[in-house]
């Protein structure tokens, strides 16, 4: 249930309030929106809740509108903007993040942020632990990796984002990364979405390989009920009968999340797509969409990569996308910052 007080509601209304609800069992979180404070009741904790519409204060009462809460616009209205250094994710930018697939070396990282700086990029990706499908494959270069993406930031000045595996590597890489990434692969591990709840830190939840956007709004709902309510989305595609590409790019999700959540919606053309040709396309796609930004590899050689280096973008070809990107964002009224040179 959601409890709406009106806008004149006062602290000593609204603390009545939640003092009652309290007394009676439930467990309620308010939200302070700009215009006015709603209380969640997301748990069936209590079940008396008559007399309460009828408090000073209180507009109305009303049933949730869907099975996710805290990450819905009936809980927030307003939109979630994610702050990572300064950076604002899901404000007036279009935030582009990019880099490799996985770090491999210190020369292969530093030479892709000077040039995801160079041509605007805001934040730095590269996996550290690598979740791959074989375990032959490169797994991540682990720790070294943090340390490099670590060196690369204090470089460039740019935010990380790296992915964490398993809910005890949490710490670990929440003290060098800026962003927690959660894989597609991890979208419904529950003990590393309450591990990653229980920080304070920016966390991008990837959308599961066969994950509608209700399992994906659910599986935020982890994140947020934790208490981490720096949450962001990322749409990268899911598995269907087609062939052509790795995955389906879902570009109606970023519609359909934007209108039930007030989280920021990122887009991963690269994993979506799994092949160079067609990212920058659905890079174009997600500006018009209405996306916050985009998630995308590049690598300063992709055919030496250890993954991911057939849906790598080279430096000349992220250079070009850039450009490409900046004035369709300007027309959506979504500015990215100019480059600091021509790529
Ligand atoms: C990645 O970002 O490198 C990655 C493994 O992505 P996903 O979890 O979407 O497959
Ligand atoms: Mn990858």
């Amino acid at each position: 249930m959601i409890i709406v007080m009106k806008e004149s509601a006062t602290v000593a209304e609204l603390g009545h309030v939640i003092k009652l609800l309290e007394e009676r069992g439930f467990n309620p979180r308010p939200n302070h929106g700009a215009q006015r404070t709603v209380i969640g009741i997301m748990e069936a904790t209590g079940n008396d809740l008559s007399g309460i519409a009828d408090l000073p204060g209180v507009d109305q009462i009303a049933p949730f509108s869907s099975s996710f809460k805290m990450v819905s616009r009936d809980f927030k209205p307003e939109p979630t903007v994610v702050q990572v250094g300064d950076t604002a994710i899901g404000g007036q930018e279009f935030v582009v993040m990019a880099g490799p697939c996985g770090v491999e070396s210190t020369e292969q990282l530093l030479s892709t942020a000077r040039q995801v700086k160079a041509c605007g990029g805001r934040v730095l990706r590269g996996g550290a632990f690598k979740p791959r499908t074989s375990p032959y494959s490169f797994q991540g270069l682990r720790e070294e990796g943090l340390k490099i993406l670590a060196a690369a930031r204090q470089e460039t000045g740019l935010p990380i984002i790296t992915e964490i595996i398993s809910p005890e590597l949490v710490p670990l890489v929440a003290r060098y990364t800026d962003i927690m990434q959660i894989g597609a692969r991890n979208m419904q591990n529950y003990a590393l979405l309450e591990a990653v709840g229980r920080e304070r830190k920016p966390v991008l939840l990837k959308r599961g390989l066969m994950s509608t956007i209700e399992e994906m709004l659910l599986a935020a709902e982890y994140l947020m009920s934790g208490g981490n309510t720096q949450v962001m989305l990322c749409e990268r595609g899911i598995r269907t009968f087609e062939r052509a590409t790795r995955n389906t790019l879902d570009l109606s999700a970023v519609s359909v999340i934007k209108r039930a959540s007030h989280l920021p919606v990122i887009v991963d053309p690269s994993h979506a797509v799994g092949h160079v040709d067609y990212v920058a396309d659905m890079c174009r796609a997600s500006v018009a969409a209405g996306a916050d930004g985009i998630i995308i590899e590049v690598h300063p050689d992709p055919a030496q990569a250890l993954s991911d280096g057939q849906q790598s973008l080279t430096f000349d070809a992220f250079a070009e996308l850039m450009e490409s990107l900046r004035p369709l964002a300007a027309a959506m009224k979504r500015p990215m910052p100019e480059p600091a040179r021509k790529g």
